[in-house]
């Protein structure tokens, strides 16, 4: 036996004998609850992560994202870079993990931050969204270190705050001062909750849009001597129905997004606002009687690859201007709020391969690639990062994501990191020498 297979059945080994160290790491990862918003408790978890990985070898650096969207003195962004360095110089492979999760929601019958360990899963907020892939890197990490000593390059991990609500004040902060520079990080692998034999290669492209109608404020009870922003609005709502959504439903993609339902251009109304706003809590009284004479609407435009952002725009605008054209004082804004270009790294790229690799020997299975719906951390290393070397693999089952009972299976993140420690193996040559 060669002495790369010594070393891989050894490698195994570790990671199988961490398991207990695995399940108490992601238990004190949730037991912190990095709620978000408002962003709760990003210090804790970066001091958290920094005593473990210093122990390692790892150099920590902590960054604050100053004045970033969601920053302030009382919710700080704080975001943690750990790098261990090789023998000799080589490519750098990154782990990022997003260290926030949603709120807990109603429906869980366990307490959502006690970590509970339950039939060989752990229980939590965040368990498998992400801080159970958190807790695999590192472990995968720490066990590669110790097996292949000799390795030659660098490794990262970061934990990085607010992917929930945009990432401005995490992965995008941290590309935007060159911490993803692809002549520093040569790979990225983002442990997100997509199941370990399934690699994703990117997400849909979104369009963001705030359309606000306006009108002409009157008494109620004489709507014809004002102009009813609402009304305007309905008019655009009933073109969408009409126009928009059907011609989106034709719009089918070779991305492979799953779920199915997502393999085509979609829309979500995401709200409205007309008229008064609501009444605070407490107030017993009537609303008046007022016609409105602003109406809001956010729109939440996903789209593909076989798409162009300025034909979306331009086919919004086109159904906006036609359900107006027969309203005499139809007048509109239309305020783009937020757009990211679809993405998808391609089926060869080496660390699509690495993993590929990996999930053949680890996992036993060929893997799948997908494609997220929904955007994740990877448009701003894609973006502003511009290192296109980028996936999202990790343990744990997508539609358990933002649920009640949220969960991890142990054995997930065990075979998982298997997967990833491997990956390092190929993507740093360890198996060339
Ligand atoms: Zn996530």
């Amino acid at each position: 036996m060669s002495d790369v297979e010594n070393r891989l059945i050894k490698l195994r080994e570790r990671i199988d004998a961490s398991r207990d160290d695995l399940i108490e790491l992601t238990q004190s990862l949730i037991r912190l609850p990095t709620v978000n918003p408002p962003g709760d408790g990003y210090l804790a978890i970066c001091d958290l992560l920094d005593a473990r990985l210093s122990q390692h070898g790892f150099q920590t650096d902590r960054v604050r994202a100053f004045g970033a969207l969601g920053d302030s003195d009382r919710y700080p962004r704080w975001n943690i870079i750990a790098r261990h360095e090789g023998k000799h110089a080589g490519e750098c492979v990154h782990f990022n993990s997003h260290t926030d999760v949603v709120d807990t929601g109603d429906g869980w019958t366990v307490d959502p931050f006690a970590a509970v360990l339950k039939d060989d899963r752990v229980y939590g907020r965040g368990a498998c969204d992400m801080k159970g892939g958190l807790a695999a890197s590192i472990i995968a990490a720490e066990a590669f270190i110790d097996v292949f000593s000799d390795y030659n390059g660098a490794i990262e991990i970061s934990g990085t705050c607010d992917e929930e609500s945009g990432g401005f004040g995490g992965v995008a902060y941290l590309a935007e001062q060159g911490w993803f520079d692809p002549t520093r990080v040569q790979h990225v692998i983002i442990p997100e909750p997509l199941n370990k034999d399934r690699i994703c290669l990117g997400h849909r492209g979104v369009l963001w849009t705030e359309i606000e109608t306006y009108g002409h404020i009157a008494h109620g009870s004489m709507p014809f001597l004002g102009d009813c922003a609402v009304r305007h609005m309905g008019a655009v709502v009933s073109a969408l129905e009409q126009d928009l959504f059907p011609q989106l439903a034709r719009k089918r993609t070779n991305m492979p997004v799953v779920p199915d339902g997502a393999r085509q251009s979609t829309l979500n109304i995401n709200s409205i606002h007309g008229g008064l706003s609501e009444p605070e809590d407490g107030y017993t009284g009537l609303p008046s009687a007022l016609v409105p004479d602003r109406c809001r609407m956010v729109l939440d435009r996903r789209f593909l690859m076989e798409e162009n952002l300025d034909e979306v725009r331009a086919e919004l605008r086109d159904v906006i201007e036609a359900a107006g054209k027969d309203r005499e004082t139809f007048r509109y804004e239309m305020r783009e709020l937020f757009s990211v270009l679809p993405t998808m790294t391609d089926h060869d790229a080496p660390v699509v391969k690495a993993v590929a690799k990996a999930i053949k020997t680890e996992v036993g299975c060929e893997p799948a690639y997908v494609v997220s719906p929904g955007t994740y951390d990877q448009k701003h290393i894609d973006r502003i990062g511009k290192l296109k070397n980028c996936i999202a693999y990790g343990p744990g089952i997508l539609d358990l994501a933002h649920q009640p009972d949220e969960y991890v299976g142990v054995q997930d993140m065990i075979d998982a990191a298997k997967v990833m420690a491997q990956s390092l193996v190929t993507l740093l040559g360890c198996d060339q020498r």
